[in-house]
């Protein structure tokens, strides 16, 4: 006689049989990989916050992954870089040259190139977006889609960027699909889709401190909702493609930089209240990516960019003080990105992920925004299309064909 407890054990084990050889024909998992995009991340200013600890998040990622200075394009801005890295071809092919365009402002109906979420999605991968800049109105993908800066809504003029709610958009759809608005509205609530917009310099005067400081707390609150969005979203509906963005760290690099008397713009009355403003969006940033972090496990590709990063106006910016007009005409900027030469404001990216190296530090600027779309499509095991400019990033990889999924 077979003692109980083992039966049950035997009957369990051929139970099991049939399912291990269905496992065996069933197809290898896609990779994961989720992108998280940070508007202007600067690396002079992460580096003393990295060195303190104040950035354990990314102190992690470094560890445990490559990275490096990304370079990027000539008068770099979001929807310019943005659009690049989605196609891998430069801005005067993908025609998203800027944040207008032809007079009106940049949407996703310029974009000549086909971006990589779409080639994702018709390879069969589910795709998720949030908050990705110049992703409006959105397009359907094999998953989901929700805009990001440049959504048009109340109080938009044409190339002036500003923070509508969700249920504050005009002109276009910015959830994809549609049947998710309420969801998101139900769940998240009425979050803002873009960070605030710099107040004017007339409004200032006078009230410096003041509007500062209540500046700060709007820019806190929309990411205190962007936070509870990403996991929602992460919890809800995981992806195998996740690409998420942040954009509330330029917005106050541009006017509360940390800059220094002798430096151009320089106003005592703004540019001496709040010193740490621009270094706390960073430790800010931190926490949002140990949110993300918790959806991250060990077969998960993490890949953290910033577009550009942000620098202090030049000497010869001095004759011309509204010359970098970037974001709107009134706010005294005194940082900024679209410099000619693109190399002056280099972004960062940061990989970790299964075959990833370790601890490799990316020297000089061999990394480049076009190379971004090309390096997702290899983990995919897709094909580069013609058209990309860019390469795939073989230096970050432990064996040089790392693919993970099998090529078509
Ligand atoms: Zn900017």
């Amino acid at each position: 006689m077979v003692p109980r407890k083992l039966s049950l054990l035997l009957s369990v084990f051929l139970l099991a049989l049939p399912l291990f050889g269905q496992q065996q024909i069933a197809p290898k998992p896609k990779p994961r990989v989720i992108v998280v995009g940070v508007n202007g991340m600067e690396l002079d200013m992460i580096r003393p916050l990295l060195l303190k600890g104040q950035m354990p998040n990314l102190a992690s990622v470094i560890e445990r992954g490559a990275y490096g200075k990304l370079r990027t394009v000539s008068a770099p801005n979001c929807p310019r870089v943005y659009s690049t890295l989605f196609t891998s071809t430069n801005p005067e092919e993908h025609g998203v040259t800027g944040f207008i365009v032809g007079g009106i402002t940049a949407n996703t109906n310029m974009l000549k190139e086909e971006p990589v979420w779409s080639m994702l999605s018709k390879g069969g991968i589910t795709v998720g977006m949030a908050n990705v800049p110049a992703t409006f109105p959105v397009m359907p993908v094999n998953g989901y889609m929700i805009s990001g800066m440049l959504t048009r809504g109340k109080n938009c003029e044409d190339g002036v960027l500003c923070a509508p709610k969700l249920s504050e958009v005009m002109g276009g759809d910015a959830v994809y699909p549609k049947s998710m608005q309420p969801e998101l509205l139900k769940n998240v609530g009425d979050f803002y889709i873009d960070c605030e917009r710099m107040p004017a310099a007339g409004d200032l005067k006078g009230h410096e401190t003041e509007l500062i400081d209540k500046w700060l707390g709007k820019v806190q609150l929309i990411r205190e909702q962007q936070t509870k969005l990403f996991d929602y979203l992460l919890t809800a509906h995981p992806t195998e493609f996740t690409f998420l963005a942040q954009s509330c760290e330029d917005r106050t690099g541009h006017w509360l930089y940390p800059i220094t008397p002798f430096n151009v713009g320089y106003n005592p009355s703004v540019n001496n209240v709040r010193l740490e403003a621009f270094p706390n969006q960073y430790i800010a940033f931190d926490k949002v990516l140990g949110s993300i972090l918790k959806h991250v496990d060990e077969n998960t590709y993490l890949v953290i960019f910033s577009d550009h990063g942000i620098k202090p106006l030049r000497e010869f910016e001095e004759k011309d003080p509204h010359a970098h007009m970037d974001h709107e005409k009134t706010t005294p900027v005194i940082a900024k990105h679209d410099f000619a030469d693109g190399d002056d404001v280099p972004g960062s990216f940061f990989a970790m992920g299964p075959g990833i190296k370790h601890d490799l530090r990316l020297m000089g600027l061999a990394a480049s925004v076009y190379d971004v779309a090309p390096t997702l499509l290899h983990i995919y095991g897709i094909e580069q299309p013609k058209q990309m400019r860019g390469r795939i990033l073989t230096e970050i990889f432990e064996t040089p064909d790392n693919r993970v999924a099998v090529k078509k």
